[in-house]
């Protein structure tokens, strides 16, 4: 199935139904992912097949991309409404995360005022302090928890060496709610065997991992493009529905995509 790289330090605009029109800055290398998850979903293809030697971007050199567009939107009498750091693998693996935020905060206040900045992790340097703080400047701190028990963690995204599933979930609840989680459901078949993250009693952990968090928001979706793997299946839009009404039942604010 195809997978795809965004071979740039900006990319897009793309209209979203969610994110309205959205500019991407991937904080990874172009020719190549760098993650510290291997999701079998992942629409960048899997770390074997993406491997990269090329260095990570440079904090100077994605503000000065991300200028340019925004001068060049400005010129063509368009202004992005959001502006979300993602692409290619972690983002927070760029060891200038802190200062990449910094940079697109000030580039927000002085080109594009109204666009809201985002960020889509998988919360694996959620514990470290500097990455920790620059999460928090965010408007948008979006944060992946697919499962909250270790195996199915395992199996789903497939982490590296060292991830510790009961840190990610300390880091997250730290957040003090500023943060939003976000899951993707799904089931399938595996050599490894038959799972369902919307089954009990993975479904029960999850909730109580959002007890525990009590984020700002929960955002709910399902597989919507190809991915890299055999035998993965979407939710059906009634499923992702009763998972989104169980956690309005918290008194959680939830957004489901189909
Ligand atoms: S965390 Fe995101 S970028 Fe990393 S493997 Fe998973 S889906 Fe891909």
């Amino acid at each position: 199935m195809s997978t795809f790289l965004n071979p740039a330090y900006v990319f897009g605009p793309v209209r979203s139904r969610r994110l309205g029109v959205s500019l991407g800055v991937n904080l990874n290398p172009a020719d190549g992912k760098r993650c510290s998850f291997d999701c079998i979903y992942c629409e960048n293809g899997r770390n074997a097949e993406r491997r990269t030697a090329s260095p990570f971007p440079r904090a100077s050199d994605i503000r000065l991309a991300l200028e340019q567009k925004l001068a060049q939107m400005a010129e063509e009498g368009e202004e992005p409404d959001s502006i979300t750091l993602a692409g290619n693998g972690e983002p927070t693996l760029n060891p200038e995360f802190p200062q990449v935020v910094d940079d697109v905060l000030e580039l927000r206040e002085r080109m594009c005022p109204q666009a809201r900045v985002a960020v889509l992790s998988n919360g694996t340097r959620a514990h470290v302090r500097e990455v920790r703080d620059a999460l928090l400047r965010l408007d948008d701190n979006i944060q992946k928890l697919d499962a909250a028990d270790p195996h199915l963690v395992e199996l789903i995204d497939q982490p590296a060496a060292g991830y510790d599933l009961e840190r990610t979930i300390e880091g997250l609840s730290s957040f003090g709610g500023k943060v939003i989680v976000q899951t993707l459901f799904l089931r399938g078949e595996l050599p490894e065997g038959r799972f369902d993250n919307s089954r009990e009693p993975y479904l029960g952990l999850w909730v109580d991992a959002l007890r525990r968090i009590s984020p700002r928001s929960v955002m709910v979706y399902t597989l919507a493009r190809d991915v890299p793997t055999q035998g993965l299946q979407k939710l059906a839009p009634v499923e992702l529905d009763a998972i989104c009404a169980r956690v309005r039942g918290l008194g959680m604010e939830c957004s489901v995509s189909y």
